[in-house]
């Protein structure tokens, strides 16, 4: 009987999913918010965090404090602001060209990633943190394909987020530290050689995008605080991306509970890194969106049931605005209105040597 319960529900779940419907989402796995949040302070930060929750918007954020009974760890950061998410070509921007904007602080066309629309290839906070005079640690969590655009922004340059080959192959060359995700059938066995050289933690858990939240399990707050127990001890401090990547598809299929789900996810994920700052005050974190996916609206709901009813406007990104969270070592400079663009370039502005 229980069983025959729960394939309706599940029926009815997946049957909700489609743009207009309204969908009740209810019963979602509740999470603790961290005690303390470090505050922002001024200063040049040891290492960096930049966490991504891709086609994350503030009424995604919404959805899931509601879900979660009025609380998230990302709603406890003292600093927050709004990034201007349009590409060079396209008021309504691709994860290529938004990744490449959050990576190298330039706007590109729509599926162009880590160069210019006339083809320069433009360096990531990734490369220049790796390289002289700062020779810091890189690492890159996150739960869709590793060469997917997002993090590929912080490590490739290619006129097409589509030549995953390629893509894969300039991750090879890198020299990133910290690898984890899926993606695992872009790579030959040499090249996973490769990837794991000079002991690198390479962790490729799918062959292609990992699964959904309900069967990821703890995935990514997991290899969160994997990636950080690794990162901790590189002598001049890190620089560490990590990304909620299944927020954007799930918003694409116009699925409320899992769009949810995977912002609570990011947001436990968000928990480990606040938990790992309290005794590593010398980081700075970022947390922002690449762009928004779906038009996600809340049309009722209660905080005290958990339950929001909500309806998606498309299944395609929109061109609105993202919010910026941030906190620690010079994350006052995140206050305001600013362009994409100018994540990356205020991140490098407060870690000047
Ligand atoms: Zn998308």
């Amino acid at each position: 009987m229980k069983l025959i319960l729960n394939l309706l529900l599940l029926a009815g779940c997946l049957s909700g999913a489609e743009v207009g419907k309204m969908q009740t989402v209810a019963d979602m796995p509740q999470h603790e918010v961290v005690a303390e949040v470090p505050q922002a302070v001024q200063g040049t930060p040891r290492n960096v965090i930049l966490m991504i929750g891709d086609g994350m918007s503030s009424e995604h954020v919404w959805a899931a404090w509601i879900c979660n009974g009025g609380k998230l760890n990302v709603e406890l950061l003292p600093v927050t602001g709004f990034s201007r998410t349009f590409s060079a070509n396209r008021l309504v921007t691709d994860s290529a060209a938004g990744g490449t904007a959050l990576a190298c602080g330039e706007k590109t066309d729509n599926g162009m990633l880590g160069q210019t629309p006339e083809g320069k290839a433009l360096s990531s906070l990734a490369a220049i943190y790796a390289a002289a005079p700062y020779h810091k640690k890189v690492g890159l969590v996150v739960t869709k394909a590793i060469t997917d655009a997002t993090p590929a922004a912080f490590y490739a340059h290619t006129a097409s987020r589509k030549n995953t080959a390629e893509i894969a192959r300039q991750l090879c060359e890198s020299g990133i530290e910290v690898v984890v995700g899926g993606g695992a059938s872009a790579f030959s066995s040499q090249q996973m050689e490769q990837l794991g050289a000079q002991d690198a933690f390479v962790l490729l858990a799918a062959e292609g995008d990992c699964d959904y939240a309900a069967k990821r399990g703890d995935f990514l707050p997991r290899y969160t605080r994997k990636a950080l127990e690794l990162l901790e001890s590189a002598p001049n401090g890190f620089f560490l991306m990590i990304e909620g990547s299944k927020i954007d598809m799930a918003s694409h299929e116009a699925d409320a509970r899992r769009a949810v789900e995977e912002t609570l996810d990011f947001d436990r994920a968000l928990g480990e890194v606040l938990k790992w700052m309290q005794s590593h005050p010398d980081t700075l974190l970022v947390v922002t969106a690449d762009h928004q996916t779906g038009g996600l609206v809340i049309h009722d709901g209660s905080v005290k049931e958990r339950k929001v009813k909500a309806t998606f406007a498309t299944t395609s990104h929109t061109g609105v605005a993202v919010p910026i969270y941030a906190t620690g070592c010079g994350a006052d400079v995140f206050t305001g209105v600013m362009d994409n663009t100018q994540v990356p370039r205020k991140i490098l502005q407060v870690s000047k040597k």
